[in-house]
Protein backbone atom coordinates (compact mmCIF):
# COMPACT_ATOMS: atom_id res chain seq x y z
CA UNK A 1 0.00 0.00 0.00
CA UNK A 2 1.08 3.52 -0.75
CA UNK A 3 1.30 5.68 2.39
CA UNK A 4 0.70 9.55 1.81
CA UNK A 5 4.48 10.56 1.52
CA UNK A 6 4.41 8.62 -1.75
CA UNK A 7 1.81 10.54 -3.36
CA UNK A 8 2.58 14.89 -4.91
CA UNK A 9 -0.01 16.03 -2.82
CA UNK A 10 1.16 19.97 -3.30
CA UNK A 11 -1.18 22.17 -5.10
CA UNK A 12 -3.86 19.01 -5.84
CA UNK A 13 -7.46 18.16 -4.58
CA UNK A 14 -7.03 15.39 -2.30
CA UNK A 15 -10.05 13.31 -1.13
CA UNK A 16 -9.91 11.84 2.16
CA UNK A 17 -12.54 9.28 2.78
CA UNK A 18 -12.76 9.53 6.95
CA UNK A 19 -14.95 8.38 9.68
CA UNK A 20 -16.57 10.88 11.19
CA UNK A 21 -19.88 9.02 12.20
CA UNK A 22 -19.66 10.47 15.76
CA UNK A 23 -22.73 9.58 18.26
CA UNK A 24 -25.18 13.52 18.13
CA UNK A 25 -27.27 13.92 20.87
CA UNK A 26 -29.75 16.46 19.80
CA UNK A 27 -27.46 18.06 17.47
CA UNK A 28 -24.57 17.90 19.94
CA UNK A 29 -22.00 16.02 19.46
CA UNK A 30 -21.04 13.59 22.63
CA UNK A 31 -17.88 11.81 21.45
CA UNK A 32 -15.58 12.99 18.87
CA UNK A 33 -12.95 10.62 19.38
CA UNK A 34 -13.29 9.81 15.22
CA UNK A 35 -12.96 13.28 14.74
CA UNK A 36 -9.30 14.00 16.49
CA UNK A 37 -8.86 10.12 15.26
CA UNK A 38 -8.72 11.80 11.61
CA UNK A 39 -7.20 15.25 12.84
CA UNK A 40 -3.24 14.69 12.26
CA UNK A 41 -4.14 12.44 8.77
CA UNK A 42 -5.79 16.16 7.58
CA UNK A 43 -3.14 18.10 9.44
CA UNK A 44 -0.34 16.03 7.30
CA UNK A 45 -2.21 16.81 4.18
CA UNK A 46 -2.67 20.83 5.37
CA UNK A 47 0.99 21.06 5.67
CA UNK A 48 1.76 19.64 2.62
CA UNK A 49 0.11 21.82 0.49
CA UNK A 50 -2.67 19.84 -0.68
CA UNK A 51 -6.63 21.25 -1.21
CA UNK A 52 -7.88 18.79 1.44
CA UNK A 53 -12.09 17.57 0.39
CA UNK A 54 -13.00 15.13 3.57
CA UNK A 55 -16.46 13.28 3.09
CA UNK A 56 -17.73 10.83 5.17
CA UNK A 57 -21.49 8.89 6.10
CA UNK A 58 -22.61 9.46 9.34
CA UNK A 59 -25.42 7.57 10.55
CA UNK A 60 -28.17 5.55 8.24
CA UNK A 61 -30.13 8.44 6.06
CA UNK A 62 -32.12 6.55 3.33
CA UNK A 63 -30.09 7.93 0.76
CA UNK A 64 -31.31 10.83 0.39
CA UNK A 65 -30.57 14.30 2.33
CA UNK A 66 -32.28 14.24 5.73
CA UNK A 67 -31.72 17.05 8.09
CA UNK A 68 -30.88 14.93 11.43
CA UNK A 69 -27.67 13.33 9.17
CA UNK A 70 -26.49 16.35 8.55
CA UNK A 71 -22.35 16.90 8.91
CA UNK A 72 -22.95 20.25 9.52
CA UNK A 73 -21.55 20.34 13.15
CA UNK A 74 -18.97 17.99 13.01
CA UNK A 75 -17.26 20.30 10.32
CA UNK A 76 -17.67 23.22 13.24
CA UNK A 77 -16.05 20.39 14.92
CA UNK A 78 -13.24 19.69 13.06
CA UNK A 79 -12.45 22.86 12.56
CA UNK A 80 -11.92 23.36 15.98
CA UNK A 81 -9.77 20.18 16.91
CA UNK A 82 -8.00 21.46 13.72
CA UNK A 83 -7.18 25.33 14.79
CA UNK A 84 -8.09 26.16 11.34
CA UNK A 85 -11.09 26.53 9.31
CA UNK A 86 -13.21 24.23 7.75
CA UNK A 87 -15.69 25.16 4.84
CA UNK A 88 -18.94 23.00 4.20
CA UNK A 89 -20.72 21.40 1.13
CA UNK A 90 -24.21 21.31 2.03
CA UNK A 91 -24.63 18.79 -0.67
CA UNK A 92 -21.91 16.03 -1.53
CA UNK A 93 -21.24 15.90 -5.34
CA UNK A 94 -23.90 18.67 -6.21
CA UNK A 95 -23.42 22.87 -6.84
CA UNK A 96 -22.15 23.39 -3.39
CA UNK A 97 -20.22 20.77 -3.24
CA UNK A 98 -18.31 22.32 -6.58
CA UNK A 99 -17.99 25.59 -5.50
CA UNK A 100 -16.89 24.81 -2.00
CA UNK A 101 -14.06 22.57 -4.04
CA UNK A 102 -13.26 25.31 -6.40
CA UNK A 103 -12.83 27.51 -3.81
CA UNK A 104 -9.93 25.47 -1.80
CA UNK A 105 -6.39 27.41 -2.07
CA UNK A 106 -3.89 24.96 -0.94
CA UNK A 107 -3.40 23.77 2.61
CA UNK A 108 -7.21 24.49 3.12
CA UNK A 109 -10.05 22.23 4.10
CA UNK A 110 -13.67 21.47 3.29
CA UNK A 111 -15.88 18.97 4.56
CA UNK A 112 -18.81 17.49 2.15
CA UNK A 113 -22.03 16.68 3.27
CA UNK A 114 -22.89 12.90 4.58
CA UNK A 115 -22.17 10.71 1.70
CA UNK A 116 -24.93 8.45 2.38
CA UNK A 117 -27.10 11.35 1.48
CA UNK A 118 -26.69 9.50 -1.65
CA UNK A 119 -27.95 7.04 -2.89
CA UNK A 120 -25.39 5.49 -5.03
CA UNK A 121 -22.82 5.35 -1.96
CA UNK A 122 -24.46 2.16 -0.73
CA UNK A 123 -25.72 0.55 -3.85
CA UNK A 124 -25.78 -2.75 -3.89
CA UNK A 125 -25.63 -2.55 -8.05
CA UNK A 126 -21.91 -2.34 -9.36
CA UNK A 127 -23.17 0.38 -11.79
CA UNK A 128 -25.21 2.41 -9.37
CA UNK A 129 -22.31 2.72 -7.04
CA UNK A 130 -19.36 3.55 -10.12
CA UNK A 131 -21.72 6.51 -11.13
CA UNK A 132 -21.77 7.54 -8.11
CA UNK A 133 -18.22 6.98 -7.68
CA UNK A 134 -17.44 9.53 -11.17
CA UNK A 135 -19.05 11.91 -9.57
CA UNK A 136 -16.94 12.05 -6.50
CA UNK A 137 -13.54 11.46 -8.75
CA UNK A 138 -14.61 14.83 -10.54
CA UNK A 139 -13.77 16.65 -7.64
CA UNK A 140 -10.62 15.31 -6.85
CA UNK A 141 -7.10 14.55 -7.91
CA UNK A 142 -6.08 11.96 -5.41
CA UNK A 143 -7.71 9.54 -2.95
CA UNK A 144 -6.05 8.76 0.77
CA UNK A 145 -8.63 6.27 2.34
CA UNK A 146 -8.34 6.66 6.35
CA UNK A 147 -12.07 5.92 7.11
CA UNK A 148 -11.30 2.91 8.95
CA UNK A 149 -14.99 2.29 10.61
CA UNK A 150 -16.57 1.81 7.25
CA UNK A 151 -13.61 -0.09 5.60
CA UNK A 152 -15.93 -3.34 5.86
CA UNK A 153 -18.37 -1.90 3.82
CA UNK A 154 -18.44 -2.36 -0.62
CA UNK A 155 -19.49 1.63 -0.55
CA UNK A 156 -18.71 3.66 -3.41
CA UNK A 157 -16.55 6.09 -1.43
CA UNK A 158 -14.99 3.18 0.15
CA UNK A 159 -14.76 0.95 -2.76
CA UNK A 160 -15.14 2.05 -6.04
CA UNK A 161 -13.45 5.83 -5.61
CA UNK A 162 -10.19 4.23 -5.15
CA UNK A 163 -9.45 2.65 -8.23
CA UNK A 164 -10.81 5.86 -9.88
CA UNK A 165 -7.76 7.98 -8.54
CA UNK A 166 -4.19 7.29 -7.68
CA UNK A 167 -4.22 6.61 -3.60
CA UNK A 168 -2.45 5.95 -0.43
CA UNK A 169 -3.49 4.46 2.90
CA UNK A 170 -4.37 7.20 5.30
CA UNK A 171 -2.22 7.07 8.90
CA UNK A 172 -5.37 6.35 11.24
CA UNK A 173 -5.58 3.37 8.83
CA UNK A 174 -2.24 2.26 8.96
CA UNK A 175 -2.23 2.30 12.44
CA UNK A 176 -5.21 0.43 13.10
CA UNK A 177 -4.07 -2.74 10.97
CA UNK A 178 -0.86 -2.36 12.61
CA UNK A 179 -3.13 -3.22 15.80
CA UNK A 180 -5.33 -5.87 14.56
CA UNK A 181 -2.26 -7.68 13.17
CA UNK A 182 -0.54 -7.93 17.08
CA UNK A 183 -4.24 -9.22 17.78
CA UNK A 184 -3.98 -12.32 15.10
CA UNK A 185 0.07 -12.98 13.73
CA UNK A 186 1.61 -12.63 17.12
CA UNK A 187 -0.78 -12.63 20.43
CA UNK A 188 1.21 -12.21 23.58
CA UNK A 189 -1.07 -15.21 26.03
CA UNK A 190 -3.37 -15.47 27.96
CA UNK A 191 -5.64 -13.81 24.52
CA UNK A 192 -8.83 -12.74 26.44
CA UNK A 193 -11.97 -11.59 24.33
CA UNK A 194 -14.75 -9.61 25.98
CA UNK A 195 -17.72 -8.97 23.74
CA UNK A 196 -20.80 -7.09 24.60
CA UNK A 197 -23.04 -4.31 22.84
CA UNK A 198 -26.48 -4.96 20.66
CA UNK A 199 -25.68 -6.30 17.45
CA UNK A 200 -25.90 -9.59 18.31
CA UNK A 201 -26.04 -11.11 15.16
CA UNK A 202 -22.95 -8.69 14.09
CA UNK A 203 -20.86 -10.17 16.10
CA UNK A 204 -21.75 -14.09 16.53
CA UNK A 205 -19.62 -14.66 13.83
CA UNK A 206 -16.34 -13.15 15.45
CA UNK A 207 -16.72 -16.15 17.71
CA UNK A 208 -16.26 -18.54 15.47
CA UNK A 209 -12.92 -17.21 14.40
CA UNK A 210 -11.94 -16.33 17.67
CA UNK A 211 -12.37 -19.71 18.85
CA UNK A 212 -9.37 -20.70 16.90
CA UNK A 213 -7.11 -17.74 18.97
CA UNK A 214 -8.58 -16.41 22.03
CA UNK A 215 -8.02 -18.21 25.00
CA UNK A 216 -10.89 -16.77 27.28
CA UNK A 217 -14.37 -15.26 25.93
CA UNK A 218 -16.17 -13.16 28.09
CA UNK A 219 -19.90 -12.45 27.18
CA UNK A 220 -21.52 -9.64 28.08
CA UNK A 221 -24.27 -7.19 26.96
CA UNK A 222 -27.29 -8.47 24.70
CA UNK A 223 -25.38 -11.21 23.28
CA UNK A 224 -25.08 -12.76 26.93
CA UNK A 225 -29.03 -13.23 26.80
CA UNK A 226 -28.62 -15.51 23.65
CA UNK A 227 -25.85 -17.71 25.40
CA UNK A 228 -28.01 -17.84 29.08
CA UNK A 229 -31.38 -18.97 26.69
CA UNK A 230 -28.90 -21.55 25.27
CA UNK A 231 -28.14 -22.76 28.31
CA UNK A 232 -31.79 -23.19 29.16
CA UNK A 233 -32.75 -20.15 31.13
CA UNK A 234 -35.41 -17.81 31.00
CA UNK A 235 -34.47 -14.46 29.61
CA UNK A 236 -37.52 -12.55 29.63
CA UNK A 237 -37.42 -9.76 27.53
CA UNK A 238 -34.03 -9.52 27.27
CA UNK A 239 -32.23 -8.87 23.66
CA UNK A 240 -32.11 -12.37 22.40
CA UNK A 241 -31.15 -13.59 19.12
CA UNK A 242 -33.33 -16.96 18.75
CA UNK A 243 -32.28 -18.57 15.60
CA UNK A 244 -28.39 -17.99 16.78
CA UNK A 245 -28.91 -20.79 19.74
CA UNK A 246 -27.73 -23.44 17.44
CA UNK A 247 -24.88 -21.69 16.72
CA UNK A 248 -24.11 -20.69 19.98
CA UNK A 249 -24.36 -24.33 21.08
CA UNK A 250 -21.92 -25.16 18.44
CA UNK A 251 -19.28 -22.88 19.79
CA UNK A 252 -19.98 -23.79 23.56
CA UNK A 253 -19.16 -27.47 22.33
CA UNK A 254 -15.72 -26.28 20.73
CA UNK A 255 -14.78 -24.35 23.22
CA UNK A 256 -15.04 -27.34 25.63
CA UNK A 257 -13.25 -29.48 23.21
CA UNK A 258 -10.45 -27.18 21.99
CA UNK A 259 -9.89 -25.23 25.77
CA UNK A 260 -11.46 -21.56 25.00
CA UNK A 261 -13.01 -20.67 28.10
CA UNK A 262 -16.28 -19.06 27.72
CA UNK A 263 -17.23 -16.83 30.84
CA UNK A 264 -20.70 -15.66 30.89
CA UNK A 265 -22.68 -13.57 33.35
CA UNK A 266 -23.76 -15.42 36.53
CA UNK A 267 -25.78 -12.27 37.90
CA UNK A 268 -27.65 -9.74 36.12
CA UNK A 269 -29.46 -6.32 36.32
CA UNK A 270 -32.75 -6.24 35.01
CA UNK A 271 -35.85 -3.56 34.84
CA UNK A 272 -39.44 -4.06 33.01
CA UNK A 273 -38.27 -1.40 30.80
CA UNK A 274 -34.89 0.25 28.49
CA UNK A 275 -33.60 3.18 30.67
CA UNK A 276 -34.39 6.36 29.41
CA UNK A 277 -30.58 7.69 28.32
CA UNK A 278 -31.86 10.92 27.71
CA UNK A 279 -33.13 11.91 30.82
CA UNK A 280 -31.17 9.35 32.98
CA UNK A 281 -34.78 9.41 35.17
CA UNK A 282 -34.23 6.64 37.89
CA UNK A 283 -35.05 3.10 37.47
CA UNK A 284 -37.46 2.16 39.80
CA UNK A 285 -37.36 -1.35 39.61
CA UNK A 286 -33.89 -1.42 39.16
CA UNK A 287 -32.56 -5.24 40.59
CA UNK A 288 -30.10 -7.74 40.45
CA UNK A 289 -30.72 -11.52 39.99
CA UNK A 290 -28.36 -14.23 39.42
CA UNK A 291 -28.47 -15.66 35.39
CA UNK A 292 -30.74 -18.18 36.03
CA UNK A 293 -33.43 -16.20 37.67
CA UNK A 294 -34.35 -13.85 35.29
CA UNK A 295 -38.36 -13.43 35.48
CA UNK A 296 -40.50 -13.50 32.42
CA UNK A 297 -41.55 -9.72 32.47
CA UNK A 298 -38.00 -8.44 33.14
CA UNK A 299 -34.88 -7.11 31.04
CA UNK A 300 -31.40 -7.81 31.52
CA UNK A 301 -29.70 -4.39 30.76
CA UNK A 302 -26.44 -4.96 32.77
CA UNK A 303 -23.89 -7.42 34.48
CA UNK A 304 -24.13 -7.76 38.02
CA UNK A 305 -21.58 -7.41 40.43
CA UNK A 306 -20.47 -11.19 40.72
CA UNK A 307 -19.99 -10.68 37.34
CA UNK A 308 -17.90 -8.13 37.27
CA UNK A 309 -15.67 -9.61 39.67
CA UNK A 310 -15.63 -12.83 37.82
CA UNK A 311 -14.41 -10.75 34.44
CA UNK A 312 -12.17 -9.27 36.70
CA UNK A 313 -10.77 -12.31 37.58
CA UNK A 314 -10.49 -13.18 33.83
CA UNK A 315 -8.93 -10.31 32.74
CA UNK A 316 -6.00 -9.99 35.44
CA UNK A 317 -3.13 -12.11 34.30
CA UNK A 318 -4.44 -11.71 30.47
CA UNK A 319 -1.25 -10.36 27.87
CA UNK A 320 -3.42 -9.69 25.45
CA UNK A 321 -7.20 -8.01 25.54
CA UNK A 322 -9.65 -7.54 22.87
CA UNK A 323 -13.36 -5.20 24.02
CA UNK A 324 -16.05 -5.22 21.68
CA UNK A 325 -19.19 -3.96 23.04
CA UNK A 326 -20.49 -1.94 26.11
CA UNK A 327 -21.58 -5.36 28.87
CA UNK A 328 -24.38 -2.81 29.70
CA UNK A 329 -26.66 -0.11 29.03
CA UNK A 330 -23.74 2.34 30.03
CA UNK A 331 -25.91 5.47 28.60
CA UNK A 332 -27.76 4.89 31.98
CA UNK A 333 -25.93 5.36 35.06
CA UNK A 334 -27.24 2.56 36.41
CA UNK A 335 -26.28 0.24 34.22
CA UNK A 336 -22.88 1.44 33.53
CA UNK A 337 -21.64 -0.54 36.37
CA UNK A 338 -20.55 -3.08 34.66
CA UNK A 339 -18.87 -1.32 31.68
CA UNK A 340 -16.82 0.56 34.02
CA UNK A 341 -15.22 -2.91 35.66
CA UNK A 342 -14.37 -4.68 32.64
CA UNK A 343 -12.91 -0.55 31.42
CA UNK A 344 -11.04 -0.70 35.26
CA UNK A 345 -10.37 -4.76 35.05
CA UNK A 346 -8.07 -3.92 31.33
CA UNK A 347 -6.60 -0.63 32.82
CA UNK A 348 -5.34 -2.86 35.71
CA UNK A 349 -3.90 -6.06 34.01
CA UNK A 350 -0.62 -5.57 32.59
CA UNK A 351 -2.02 -6.54 29.04
CA UNK A 352 -1.77 -4.89 25.66
CA UNK A 353 -5.31 -3.52 25.58
CA UNK A 354 -7.48 -2.80 22.42
CA UNK A 355 -11.04 -1.47 22.68
CA UNK A 356 -13.35 -1.52 19.48
CA UNK A 357 -16.67 -0.38 18.66
CA UNK A 358 -17.88 3.31 18.17
CA UNK A 359 -19.93 2.88 21.15
CA UNK A 360 -17.21 0.69 23.57
CA UNK A 361 -14.74 3.69 23.00
CA UNK A 362 -17.77 6.71 23.24
CA UNK A 363 -18.21 4.57 26.81
CA UNK A 364 -14.62 4.52 27.98
CA UNK A 365 -14.35 8.40 27.44
CA UNK A 366 -18.22 9.17 28.61
CA UNK A 367 -17.44 7.23 31.73
CA UNK A 368 -14.40 9.01 32.99
CA UNK A 369 -11.53 6.87 31.91
CA UNK A 370 -8.45 8.11 30.33
CA UNK A 371 -8.25 7.10 26.68
CA UNK A 372 -4.41 7.21 26.83
CA UNK A 373 -4.34 4.62 29.28
CA UNK A 374 -5.79 1.77 26.90
CA UNK A 375 -3.21 0.13 24.67
CA UNK A 376 -5.65 1.24 21.18
CA UNK A 377 -8.85 2.56 21.46
CA UNK A 378 -10.29 1.68 17.43
CA UNK A 379 -12.46 3.85 15.57
CA UNK A 380 -14.05 0.67 13.82
CA UNK A 381 -16.19 -1.38 15.11
CA UNK A 382 -17.63 -3.95 12.66
CA UNK A 383 -14.44 -3.15 10.84
CA UNK A 384 -12.33 -4.53 13.17
CA UNK A 385 -14.23 -7.72 14.19
CA UNK A 386 -14.67 -8.58 10.34
CA UNK A 387 -10.36 -7.90 10.32
CA UNK A 388 -10.40 -10.30 13.25
CA UNK A 389 -13.29 -13.14 11.73
CA UNK A 390 -10.52 -12.49 8.86
CA UNK A 391 -12.49 -11.69 6.10
CA UNK A 392 -11.02 -9.75 3.19
CA UNK A 393 -12.27 -5.87 3.62
CA UNK A 394 -13.22 -3.98 0.48
CA UNK A 395 -11.84 -0.80 1.97
CA UNK A 396 -8.09 -2.18 2.65
CA UNK A 397 -8.07 -4.44 -1.18
CA UNK A 398 -9.10 -1.66 -2.66
CA UNK A 399 -6.10 0.71 -1.22
CA UNK A 400 -3.73 -1.89 -1.92
CA UNK A 401 -4.31 -2.09 -5.54
P1 LIG B 1 -20.00 -0.97 19.51
O1 LIG B 1 -20.46 0.30 18.84
O2 LIG B 1 -18.98 -0.73 20.57
O3 LIG B 1 -19.59 -2.02 18.53
P2 LIG B 1 -22.73 -1.90 19.71
O4 LIG B 1 -23.12 -0.86 18.74
O5 LIG B 1 -22.84 -3.31 19.31
O6 LIG B 1 -21.26 -1.61 20.29
O7 LIG B 1 -23.61 -1.80 21.03
C1 LIG B 1 -23.61 -0.68 21.85
C2 LIG B 1 -24.92 -0.59 22.57
O8 LIG B 1 -25.21 -1.80 23.23
C3 LIG B 1 -24.93 0.47 23.64
O9 LIG B 1 -25.72 1.54 23.15
C4 LIG B 1 -25.57 -0.22 24.85
O10 LIG B 1 -26.59 0.54 25.43
C5 LIG B 1 -26.13 -1.48 24.25
N1 LIG B 1 -26.27 -2.60 25.18
C6 LIG B 1 -25.34 -3.13 25.98
N2 LIG B 1 -25.86 -4.12 26.75
C7 LIG B 1 -27.16 -4.21 26.41
C8 LIG B 1 -28.24 -5.02 26.87
N3 LIG B 1 -28.08 -5.94 27.81
N4 LIG B 1 -29.45 -4.83 26.30
C9 LIG B 1 -29.62 -3.90 25.35
N5 LIG B 1 -28.65 -3.10 24.88
C10 LIG B 1 -27.43 -3.25 25.42
MG1 LIG C 1 -22.30 0.83 17.92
Amino acid sequence: MKKIEDLQVNGQRVFVRADLNVPLSNGAITDDGRIRAVAPTIAKLVAAGAKVIVASHLGRPKGEPDPQYSLAPVAVRLGEVLGRPVSFATDTVGESAKATVAALGDGEVTLLENLRFNAGETAKDDAERGAFADELAALADLYVGDGFGAVHRKHASVYDLPARLPHAVGDLIATEVGVLKRLTDEVERPYVVVLGGSKVSDKVGVIDNLLGKADRILIGGGMAYTFLAAQGHEVGISLLQKDQIPTVLEYLKRGAETGVEFVIPVDVAISASFPDTKTHAPVEDFEIVDADKIPADKEGLDIGPKTQQLFAEKLADAKTVFWNGPVGVFEHPAFAEGTKAVAQALLDSDAFTVVGGGDSAAAVRILGFDENEFGHISTGGGASLEYLEGKSLPGLTALEG
